[in-house]
């Protein structure tokens, strides 16, 4: 079968791989239609993930159809239509029984080698391997489009999760730090949840302008201080929630410094320091919360699909480009250089 392999920093080709095989009777094998190119991908295509050999197959965005099932699949049934979640849990142990699957034991990422668990190959490919399929897939029963609901797979349910984890209630005036895909869905899920003012901050002026068209403030933070405009518009308060999508230093840096007094800062961008400059101090007085989180689909796709059905939100929107398979590798530069949005891939 093709499938995007890595061969090295930014060295991505089509490659013709053996066909993925039932390994434990609780996998499936999953015919892929959809895929797409995520911003984590991106740490992966540079070779900045520990452990990352040459000969791994990418991606962790797709969906597509059931072709065969382990003995021990109950739920899920061949032919079915399913969007796979990018992480992978057990669904049975303690923390997958409440709905905690990043911290399952077990627990992975797709195309990402051993860096969180078994190394999974990814579905940037024609067919994948995916453990735990009763959990691990997300069973589709209505006929919408693939590229209405791919999205939940990851970034929009990671997008959804850091405003949950704001508790944005209606009339909130919410901060996004980060305007990516992430970060927009970030920002239309603050919005659903009832927030009277969605701030963008970032500083590329393409994806600020994405941001306006969805309806959110853009604040280009290498002109203006966003503090400073978030504070004019609530009266010298500051965000009442602040929503961190990117990762890193700075980013953290700045929605600490947005945020009310007795805010809540919610973070979704991945953060690997091991000594980031927090004032405890300022944090107590303030009285802040400040909350991580990994996006969930197997949790939060109950939530979020009534949301793309109704057409109360609309995630095909940030595709940028569609290509087929056989040319992600462009994709991949396109996207690296931030001359596309999000990359759609057709497989089959
Ligand atoms: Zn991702
Ligand atoms: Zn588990």
């Amino acid at each position: 079968m093709k499938a995007c392999v890595w061969n090295g920093a930014q060295d991505v080709r089509i490659e013709e791989v053996p066909e993925p095989t039932i390994i434990k009777d609780t996998d499936a094998i999953l015919k892929v239609q959809t895929a797409a190119i995520c911003g984590t991908d991106l740490h992966a295509y540079h070779g900045q993930v520990p452990g990352f050999q040459s000969g791994i197959v990418l991606g962790h965005e797709f969906m597509g159809t059931v072709e065969q099932v382990g003995s021990k699949v109950s739920t899920i049934h061949v032919r079915d239509r399913a969007i796979a979640s990018d992480i992978t849990a057990c669904g049975s142990c303690w923390y997958c029984r409440q709905g905690l699957h990043w911290n399952c034991a077990s627990r992975s990422l797709f195309g990402y080698g051993s860096a969180f668990g078994e190394s999974l190959a990814g579905g940037q490919a024609e067919y994948v391997r995916i453990p735990y399929a009763d959990t691990v897939l997300i069973p589709l029963t209505s006929s919408l489009p693939d590229d209405r609901v791919l999205f939940l797979g990851d970034i929009l349910s990671t997008g959804f999760l850091c405003a949950l984890n704001g508790g944005v209630k209606p009339g909130d005036v919410v901060a996004v730090v980060g305007s990516g895909p992430v970060g927009l869905f970030a920002q239309m899920s603050a919005r659903v949840q009832g927030a009277a003012k969605v701030f963008a901050i970032d500083r590329v002026p393409d994806r600020l302008a994405v941001a306006e068209k969805f309806g959110s403030i853009a604040i280009n933070f290498e002109k203006h201080d966003p503090k400073e405009v978030i504070a004019a518009a609530t009266s010298g308060r500051g965000a009442d929630v602040a929503l961190e999508a990117v990762g890193g230093k700075e980013p953290l840096d700045s929605a600490l410094q947005v945020v009310r007094p007795h805010g809540t800062v919610s973070i979704v961008g991945v953060h690997m320091l091991d000594n980031y400059p927090l004032s405890t101090f300022d944090a107590f007085v303030r009285e802040l919360t400040i909350r991580f989180g990994v996006g969930d689909p197997m949790r939060l796709a109950a939530q979020i699909l009534p949301l793309i059905e109704n057409e109360v939100i609309h995630p095909d929107k940030i595709i940028s480009h569609r290509m087929d398979l056989q040319d992600i590798a462009e994709g991949y530069r396109l996207f690296n250089e931030r001359k596309a949005f999000k990359v759609l891939i057709n497989v089959t």
